[in-house]
């Protein structure tokens, strides 16, 4: 079986202040930097991503393997129409010379915009679709938060999308839909598919599959699959894309349409029924702050900085929570990424140990978000290179630059030159700083921390310092949503802005 393999994805986050350039896919910023051709087996083998699960896959069953490429960059603002064409086109002409296929495995997010293109994977699929041709099978495994168009599962003929949040499951996802288009390769079989969009958009901190009520939906999964569907996926929808695909969706696939149908009705259904249950609290950062020094108890308590959470569009730079740590003279605190090159420039240049002032966070795209400026100790240098052992990175190396820890009085500050989400507890130790032995841990992410950080948190919970990524999706400034769509469970509907007839 002689099977192309090619990788794209970008979340895009069509509020957020920095567009995916081709700088941005080459960085890789928490993903495997852009790779192309044979050096895609060395990159991707090892780690926690949907190509990584096909190429086992792909050495398990013997496949003839033509590996692309494959591009990923951290989610931001829209993919630009340069680094879209000229990745596409890349992939395209990859897949063109390989000739006659039996296959094609997609690694894809879901939720890519780029400047001229609403449905990033719609038009993905379309492309290598029409140099395949028909009758190839083409196989994607996706990303919970895709925003999946109907156009998208018209032209693919099976995707399984990742069922836990942390997305500890990404590399058995690949390998779920790799064993799909095996499946399908070999039998000739191309399965009946529906699609459902759901009614209601969830704030990403509550979407967590550790959490009810999204644990139960995704269990719930088995049981549909168990009642004669050959695979079938929920996605939560990545909320800030002003999209009309944006939101929610359920698909499903079978043998008959009557049983695809049947399933997909199935989750649709579960998810509606459980609006009332997504009902978490928030904290604002003083507040956050002051409950975590007023428990009692072992270990730390972590903290959520999800509105700069760059995983949905922040920069990892703003300062709401790090202001409420120094404002509380907090003790055994430690808040991680600021990505600040400049800071960290400077206190390479003061060098271990001094004491100096620096300006540290921010961003420039950000103007009502002020540095903390203030005294600091230079407690620890770095070069920024290390590996991320925990279950969301799977080993995954980074390279941050030149970074540091830099101590105000009892709260260490993790300072980086490039990002990458803090869903690591080696991202706090490579600058010298034990997680275990804090009592207070604020990280830049929503969600996707909790895979290494459940384990030794007291408790977790979720604050809403000012950052570029709305908690809400009521607060984002949505324009082109389709009409209906509630913007956060049991919330206002979507109304599209119309002439008021009486107005003169
Ligand atoms: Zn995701």
């Amino acid at each position: 079986m002689k099977v192309a393999l090619a990788g794209f994805l970008h979340e895009t986050n069509t509020f957020a202040p920095d567009p995916a350039d081709m700088a941005a896919f080459q960085a890789g910023g928490g993903y495997v930097p852009f790779v192309k051709g044979a050096g895609m087996f060395e990159a991707l083998r090892s780690v926690n991503l949907g190509m990584s699960g096909a190429l086992g896959v792909a050495a398990e069953k013997g496949w003839d393997t033509v590996p692309v490429l494959w591009a990923g960059a951290i989610p931001s603002a829209l993919v630009t129409e340069q680094a879209f064409e000229q990745i596409l086109g890349d992939i395209v002409e990859g897949i063109r010379a390989a000739g006659p296929l039996d296959g094609v495995f997609l690694d894809l997010h879901g939720a890519m915009v780029a400047d001229h293109v609403d449905d990033g994977e719609g038009e993905i699929a379309a492309r290598v679709r029409a140099v395949v041709g028909p009758d190839v099978p083409i196989a994607a495994a996706l990303d919970l938060h895709g925003n999946i168009s109907q156009a998208f599962v018209d032209t693919v003929d099976v995707l399984v999308g990742f069922r836990t949040y942390p997305h500890i499951d990404m590399a058995d996802t690949g390998a779920s839909a790799a064993r799909l288009l095996d499946q399908l390769m070999r039998t000739g079989q191309r399965p009946a598919k529906a699609f459902r969009q759901m009614s209601y958009l969830v704030p990403i901190p509550f979407q967590s599959t550790d959490l009810s009520p999204a644990r139960a939906l995704y269990e719930g999964l088995e049981t549909v699959e168990a009642d004669g569907a050959l695979t079938a996926s929920l996605f939560m929808g990545f909320p800030a894309a002003d999209i009309p695909d944006c939101g929610p969706c359920a698909i499903a696939f079978a043998d008959t349409q009557e049983a695809a149908d049947r399933a997909a009705d199935a989750i649709a259904a579960s998810y509606e029924a459980v609006e009332s249950d997504f009902d978490n609290v928030t904290y604002q950062p003083d507040d956050a702050v002051a409950y975590a020094r007023a428990a009692a108890g072992a270990g730390p308590i972590v903290i959520a900085d999800t509105q700069d959470n760059p995983g949905a569009g922040g920069v990892s730079a703003t300062t709401g929570m790090l202001r409420a740590l120094v404002d509380a003279n907090a003790r055994s605190a430690a808040i991680g990424l600021i990505v600040d090159p400049e800071t960290a420039r400077q206190a390479h240049a003061a060098g271990q140990g001094a004491t100096a002032r620096f300006r540290i966070g921010g961003h420039a795209a950000l103007p009502d978000i002020l540095p903390v400026e203030v005294e600091a100790e230079v407690a620890f240098l770095s070069d920024g290179k290390m590996q991320a052992t925990g279950p969301y990175y799977g080993g995954t190396h980074l390279d941050f630059g030149p970074s540091a820890c830099l101590r105000i009085g009892g709260v260490s500050v993790v300072v980086t030159s490039r990002i990458a989400q803090m869903a690591d507890r080696e991202m706090f130790r490579f600058v010298g700083v034990e997680p275990e032995e804090q009592a207070i841990l604020v990280v830049k992410s929503s969600t996707h921390f909790r895979a290494d950080f459940t384990p030794i948190a007291r408790e977790i919970i979720v604050a809403v310092a000012p950052g570029p990524m709305p908690f809400n999706p009521a607060d984002l400034p949505f324009t082109r949503l389709r009409e209906g769509l509630r913007l956060c469970p049991n919330g206002p509907a979507f109304k599209t802005a119309r002439a008021d007839p009486g107005t003169p």
